[in-house]
């Protein structure tokens, strides 16, 4: 049977061993994820991701330089930053262990999409991951899960990391929805060929992003595991490896306890990802439980 990071009742740990990820040879530069198989269980590396949003210009990059300095200092963990578009080619060269990604891509290729960047264009930037589907564009721009399905397949087909994010509204939450809505938005949301070198998922509950509200570590496990449960379903052996991060107001002081819940492989954060020392604590913390 394959479950998540760990035996449920043990403490979390992200794995230490680094492997190549088989058969991955897409345009953007390999992902480092990596996967242990012990006894039974696959073990991931905790993930831990920024996403800058509409935030920041080219002075925000010394937040980035000293990020990346976190980063190479917690080489047990992955690190991550969705910068906006606009900073990538600044940053690529700036970002060190730290893995770029776009925070969107449209699903064409190339063409009449006036405002819109293909993921090819974010492989050339040096992004080697791409956040599918944030609540943000979900409810902004009314996106639906065909279309954050056809992104991630875009996505994907170029070689990067589609980050796909799910989560429940608060509306949801009251009305007992949460699971029937998050198992419903992966199955219209997962790219039918993902593995868990492609596909990472972001558990995002909308109520929780930017409020200061976490779920219980009861209530993310819970989701977590219905989560993993539904991307075995879908994707076979491959979706006991894809890592299921936590997103939604994730601080230096919560994450400890986020990060060592059951089936929690990492987390994607909004606002304490701006500055290097709020994120730079939770790489930290991430690092000290992975140890
Ligand atoms: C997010 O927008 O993905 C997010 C988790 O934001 P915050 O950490 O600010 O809640």
């Amino acid at each position: 049977m394959f479950r998540g990071c760990r035996e449920r009742g043990e403490p979390n740990r992200g794995a230490s061993v680094r492997l190549q990820a088989p058969g991955f040879s897409g345009l953007a530069q390999p992902f480092s994820i990596a996967t242990r198989h012990v006894k039974g269980v696959w073990l991931v590396r905790f993930l831990i991701a920024g996403n800058w949003k509409m935030n920041g210009s080219r002075p925000m990059l010394v937040e980035l330089d000293r990020i990346a300095e976190a980063a190479r200092t917690a080489p047990s963990v992955d690190v991550a930053i969705a910068p906006p578009f606009t900073l990538l080619a600044d940053a690529a060269p700036r970002a060190g262990a730290v893995m770029l990604g776009g925070q969107d891509c449209h699903p064409a290729a190339q063409g009449a999409h006036t405002g819109a960047i293909s993921a090819g264009m974010l492989v050339e930037m040096g992004a080697r991951f791409v956040i599918c589907g944030h609540s943000e564009r979900r409810a902004e721009f009314g996106e639906s899960d065909s279309l954050i399905q056809a992104k991630a397949a875009a996505a994907q087909a170029v070689g990067l990391i589609a980050c796909v994010c799910v989560g429940e509204d608060e509306p949801e939450r009251d009305a007992g929805q949460a699971i029937m809505v998050v198992a419903a938005e992966l199955d219209g949301s997962v790219p039918p060929a993902s593995t868990g070198a492609n596909l990472v998922i972001s558990y995002e509950p909308a109520w929780a992003i930017g409020t200061g509200r976490t779920p219980t570590c009861a209530e993310i496990s819970e989701m977590h595991g219905m989560i993993r449960a539904k991307l075995i379903q879908l994707l076979g052996e491959e979706g006991a490896k894809v890592r299921i991060l936590y997103g939604g107001s994730v601080t230096p002081d919560n994450a400890g306890s986020i990060l060592a819940c059951a089936e929690v492989n990492g987390a994607l954060i909004g606002g304490a990802s701006l500055t290097a020392d709020k994120f730079g604590a939770i790489i930290r913390v991430a690092a000290e439980i992975a140890r």
